[in-house]
């Protein structure tokens, strides 16, 4: 009553003057070889997932990031769509982890993952766990004016969460700074890209905070 696979070799057995006296034939019973096999192969699918994953917040990590950014600064030059890259980083997240505890430290992590992950409307956006308190969100936008906006929106969503922090620079509640660059004409590779951003998002910083900073290049 169970389905088994076989590999069949045949050989046909031929005399000295080549005439066909009988054939020989092996088989062998390779189902579990088979099932090994499929075994291995979601082993490896979900090693791979693992590798490509953050443990606390299910995000992408940097490593898939690495994959992904060279190929979507190729991919929009060839399409010649508008890509953006965008850093963002919790404000204040050392002082919300010495006044609230390191595990509430990791649960705003979380709940601010799954919002940042809710907001991406296409197939080809995504969003990272850089490191620590930082994201990386890759997407594409009609124009630059849009660009901010959407980055913006995610800015006032995170604060509109309301997770308190009290000791956030005046706000109440956990916010985020953005550093962003708008990709149109320019030959950077990824790591100019990001040195980039990340110096807009410096500059926020040094501005107060909970704001955005777009730059096209
Ligand atoms: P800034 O507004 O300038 O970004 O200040 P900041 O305190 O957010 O930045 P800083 O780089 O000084 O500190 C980042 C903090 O993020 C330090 C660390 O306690 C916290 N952090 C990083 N990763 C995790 C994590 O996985 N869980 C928790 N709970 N905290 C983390
Ligand atoms: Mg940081
Ligand atoms: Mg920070």
């Amino acid at each position: 009553g169970t389905i088994r696979t076989f590999t069949f070799y045949k050989a046909s057995v031929l005399d000295e003057q080549q005439q066909i006296l009988g054939v020989v034939g092996v088989m062998l019973d390779v189902s579990e070889l088979k099932k090994k096999k499929q075994a291995l192969i979601e082993q490896n699918r979900s090693l791979e997932m693992y590798s490509l994953t953050d443990p606390l917040t299910g995000l992408y990590n940097r490593r898939k990031f690495n994959d992904v950014f060279p190929d979507h600064l190729r991919a929009a030059k060839r399409h010649q769509r508008l890509l953006n890259f965008a850093i963002i980083d919790i404000d204040n997240f050392k002082k919300y982890n010495d006044t609230y505890g390191h595990v509430a430290g990791d649960k705003a992590l979380v709940i601010i993952s799954k919002l940042l992950q809710s907001k991406l409307l296409r197939a080809d956006d995504y969003i990272f766990r850089l490191g620590g308190e930082e994201f990386g969100l890759l997407f594409y936008a009609d124009d630059e004016v849009a660009a901010s906006q959407f980055v913006n929106d995610i800015r006032l969503a995170v604060q509109s969460l309301c997770i308190p922090h009290t000791v956030n620079n005046g706000y109440s509640c956990v916010t985020i700074s953005l550093g962003m660059v708008t990709i149109k004409h320019t030959d950077k590779d990824m790591l100019a890209l990001y040195e980039m951003a990340d110096n807009l998002l410096y500059k926020v910083k040094n501005a107060g905070k909970n704001q955005i900073l777009a730059k096209l290049v």
